[in-house]
């Protein structure tokens, strides 16, 4: 499989001289600015599908991403994924059977043959080391880093900036890799007392975490400034981890196939049926996974977008008008995760829907990348959108708390802020034949604050992340310096 960017020169499919799959794990950006994507998207068939339903998480993912992947050998890669995709990386103190199956489905309302009601169901997506989605995508991205550095003798340096979920996931993927540093940037005295936990309390040799006294933002300036140092970024093979890695939202691809065929009858069900999946989203790495899916044959009927007050992709999908906010029109809310200003990975779904035309993208982010916005509305490509499946909706935090509270009251089941915008939404969109997958993207012991605010009580911790937050911890506080990062990273290096 060959790789294009979505910013061009020319979407010429088949061409020899196109990146394979390693050599744009290590790139991130395409050098044109764009994003990578596959040449065309591996269809697959009925049966195909029918073979696939039985397999196991591991195996799963092995038949997907190798028709993604085609330079690594097969047996390398089918360790690689056995190895990333355990019980014990995801089994979070649940029992051997439930952590077996990574990303269990949980019913919340059991679909009706009788009535032909669809039913209402939680893919859990959050029994990772840290918690939350990303742990998917990550752990197999530590893996494939290692895997592939030591078959070309190189080195990376990881440099990045978090506000919470990423960097921890980013750590725990990454710790004890060979070949791999992690230069982590977070906002000093600004992540919850656990979050920072998760990151600080970690004591691997090739861990660097590293507090901004400032603001997420400035610690992501910093970032872009020591990555725009072309002379820095090569000599200290500064490296990225960020959501616009295509191999994070390939492996994101996985868990839509093992969730359709949980909602469809698991083993011995069928293929016939369409399910729709609810999303809560920011950079659209999730769902852009979902789209790809779709796009391979998997039944997929909707795609349900849910934003929280950061509405930007709400707003597109309603009207056509892509309109990236200000970082000052970003609110912060209580499912922080999804607190964008603009969809990182939205790029490569216009792509698509613009018919693939690289000139297109490049039109249009001439415009975003100033900082202005482009409006679809009246194109045909607006026209086309309904045919790509998706929905969308937003929630408040006033939603989050009704949400979070009439789940647990009527389910009990205590959700987080952010699948609680999924389930507000997918709640709303629901059409009562098709099953509505909500994804899980955090458990709610990240976020404790707004639980104890919606249930006047705390959420339950997974054992062996109890009292975390008394562990010694390993940080390095600085100003808001770009020089400072640099001294931190030769230190280690020279
Ligand atoms: C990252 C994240 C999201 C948003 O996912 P995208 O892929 O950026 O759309 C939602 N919820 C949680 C908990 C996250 O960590």
């Amino acid at each position: 499989m060959r790789y294009l960017s979505t910013r061009g020169p020319t979407a010429a499919v088949h061409d020899p001289a196109a990146p394979g799959f390693t050599e744009i794990l290590l790139a991130g950006l395409a050098a044109d600015g764009g994003l990578y994507l596959p040449e065309t998207y591996p269809r697959v068939s009925s049966s195909d599908l029918a073979q696939w339903r039985a397999l196991s998480y591991a195996d799963l993912a092995f038949a997907v991403l190798s028709r993604f992947i085609d330079d690594i050998p097969p047996a390398d890669l089918k360790a690689l994924l056995a190895r990333t995709y355990t019980a014990q990386a995801y089994g979070n103190g649940r029992s051997r059977e439930q952590a077996a199956e990574i990303t269990p489905l949980r019913w919340l309302e059991r679909p009706d043959a009788a009535s032909g009601e669809g039913g209402l169901a939680i893919l859990e997506l959050s029994n990772g080391p840290t918690l939350a989605f990303k742990d998917m995508a990550m752990q197999l991205l530590g893996n494939l880093f290692e895997y592939v550095l030591a078959k070309r003798g190189e080195e990376i340096n990881i440099l990045g900036a978090t506000s919470g979920d990423t960097g921890s996931s980013a750590e725990y993927a990454m710790r004890g890799k060979r070949g791999v540093r992690v230069f982590m940037l977070s906002p000093h005295q600004r992540m919850s007392a656990f979050q920072r936990a998760q990151m600080y309390s970690l004591h691997d040799a090739n861990i660097h975490n590293i507090a901004v006294r400032g603001m997420f933002d400035d610690a992501q300036d910093i970032v872009k400034a020591v990555s725009n140092d072309h002379a820095f970024k090569a000599r200290y093979r500064i490296g990225a981890v960020n959501s616009i890695n295509w191999a994070r939202v390939a492996a994101q691809v996985v868990y839509y196939f093992k969730g359709y065929f949980a909602a469809t009858g698991g083993i011995g069900g069928s293929n016939d049926r369409q399910v729709a999946f609810a999303v809560p989203s920011g950079n659209f790495g999730n769902i852009c996974a979902g789209h790809i899916a779709r796009m391979m044959g998997l039944p997929i009927g909707r795609l349900v977008l849910a934003t929280n007050e950061n509405d930007v992709l709400d707003e597109f999908f309603r009207s056509g008008v892509y309109r990236p906010r200000a970082t000052g029109e970003t609110h912060a809310t209580s499912s922080p995760s999804m607190d964008i200003s603009k969809a990182s990975n939205f790029e490569r779904f216009v792509f698509d829907l613009v018919g693939r035309d690289p000139a297109v993208i490049r039109g249009l982010w001439a415009k975003v990348d100033k900082g202005g916005s482009f409006d679809l509305s009246d194109t045909p490509f607006f026209a086309r959108l309904p045919a790509y499946g998706f929905v969308s909706g937003r929630s408040t935090h006033a939603d989050r708390l009704a949400t979070i509270r009439h789940t647990f009251e009527k389910y009990g089941l205590m959700i987080d802020t952010h699948t609680a915008d999924g389930l507000k939404v997918g709640s709303e969109l629901r059409s009562p034949e098709m099953p509505m997958v909500v994804l899980e993207t955090a458990l709610p012991a990240k976020f404790e604050e707004t639980i104890v605010e919606a249930l006047g009580r705390r959420p339950e911790r997974p054992a062996g992340l109890q009292g975390i937050e008394d562990l010694p911890q390993r940080v390095e506080v600085i100003d808001v310096s770009v020089d400072a990062v640099k001294e931190i990273i030769r230190r280690h290096l020279d």
